[in-house]
């Protein structure tokens, strides 16, 4: 059987030099290229506690932690801070489904291009740890997209990972539910199996939307002796959804 050589050249040229058409738009280059780069949106420099943009800013002088919003007010998360890299929305929405429901590696390679500006927002934060989804969940889809994340993160921000959580129990779908709801499904849900006793810890994860499982996963680190805990996602849904 002849072997097409320029055809076999162009796909080890691809894999070797890591090129790829834009995800999006198809354009060759990178996996997101710059035009669609630009139509992701960033989040607001201060936010509050939640990671989500001040409605009406306070400026307090003198305090390391952010103000906090309305919501925040009503019920203070347990953690200390949340940051997101981007808002998510279109296109960001777009390469996170593509990427979780089918393990897309450039989808992933468009995320890391998200990720390379990005830097630590916490200083002395000891460790990053992954938050876990069920290892049902984490076969059916063959891989763990937060564990990748953090490990990714791990290495540029020079910080250890520490898997520090594990699922007890599958939740269910937790689209569609009423916040309340996920509360429900989430209690309990997290166990501590690593010592985290005074550590500072970012937990890292790819969306947090109504940031319920980071809630109840910072409560068991904090419960199990951490002395704080931050949140750190790729993307961050505007408040309300
Ligand atoms: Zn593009
Ligand atoms: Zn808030």
């Amino acid at each position: 059987m002849p072997v097409n050589l320029k055809a076999l050249q162009k796909v080890y040229c691809r894999l070797f030099f890591d090129l790829s058409d834009c995800l999006l738009c198809g354009q060759p280059g990178r996996a997101l290229c710059a035009p669609c780069t630009a139509l992701i949106s960033a989040l607001p420099a201060n936010p509050c506690r939640c990671g989500l943009p001040q409605i009406t800013p306070v400026t307090t002088v003198d305090s390391p932690d952010p103000p906090l919003c309305g919501r925040c007010i009503r019920r203070p998360p347990p953690f200390s801070a949340a940051r997101s890299a981007v808002l998510y929305g279109f296109p960001v929405d777009r390469l996170i489904t593509r990427y979780k429901s089918r393990g897309d590696l450039t989808a992933e390679r468009a995320c890391q291009q998200l990720l390379q500006r990005q830097v630590l927002p916490w200083p002395d934060a000891d460790a990053l740890c992954p938050l876990p989804a069920h290892w049902r969940r984490r076969w059916l889809r063959g891989f763990d997209q937060s564990a990748r994340l953090t490990a990714r993160l791990a290495k540029q921000w020079q910080r250890p990972l520490l898997p520090a959580l594990q699922r007890q129990r599958p939740t269910p779908h937790q689209q569609g539910l009423r916040a309340s709801q996920r509360r429900h499904n989430l209690r309990r849900a997290f166990r501590c199996v690593q010592p985290v006793t005074g550590l500072h810890l970012v937990l890292v994860d790819d969306v947090m939307t109504t940031g319920s499982s980071a809630r109840a996963a910072a409560r068991c680190l904090l419960d199990a002796g951490a002395r704080r805990v931050s949140v750190w996602t790729l993307a961050r849904t505007p408040a309300g959804r």
